[in-house]
């Protein structure tokens, strides 16, 4: 068991925090994105840039050549379905996608929205890890929690209507 710290500062002992996420034994702040029958997507909120995704597998697996033919097809129709309500309900021009199969969690794909003020940090992979801090550590404001927030309901309606 592992201890994790969640973004509201609740501490929970787990396994894997992909698992607890995609199971329902944690709600992540702001809910769930989207869910299908193999992909579960929530925003987190630690991290708070308006449009951010993680999709997470349900099944505990780490690396891409251990998903089904049904697991593939569903993977890229939902995060093409993702990328595609980012755009329209968010203006979103780029994204980054993200995804390290030696995850301490399992399989998760980052969707890292690209912001004009990213690019101070470098305009590619290299800026990924200073964003993401910079957002946690600057970003979280009420007033950008309530935007980020905000986003969420967006996306979840875009994508469940
Ligand atoms: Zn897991």
């Amino acid at each position: 068991m592992r201890k994790i710290t969640l973004s509201n500062g609740k501490t929970v002992e787990v396994e894997c925090l992909s698992c607890a996420l995609t199971s329902g034994l944690i709600e992540p702040d702001g809910g769930v994105v989207l869910e299908t029958e193999y992909f579960h997507a929530h925003q987190d909120v630690a991290y708070p840039i308006k449009g951010l995704i993680i999709l997470a597998s349900k099944r505990h697996i780490k690396c891409f050549d251990e998903l089904t033919e049904e697991e593939k097809i569903d993977y890229i129709q939902v995060l093409s379905k993702i990328r595609k309500a980012q755009r329209n309900v968010l203006g979103i021009e780029y994204v980054y996608y993200f995804y390290n199969e030696d995850t301490t969690h399992h399989f998760h794909t980052w969707m890292v929205p690209r912001y004009d003020w990213m690019y101070e940090f470098g305009r590619s992979v290299e800026s990924v890890r200073p964003v993401l801090l910079y957002a946690r550590n600057k970003m979280n404001s009420n007033v950008n929690i309530q935007e980020v927030t905000a986003a969420i309901d967006l996306l979840t309606r875009e994508l469940n209507s």
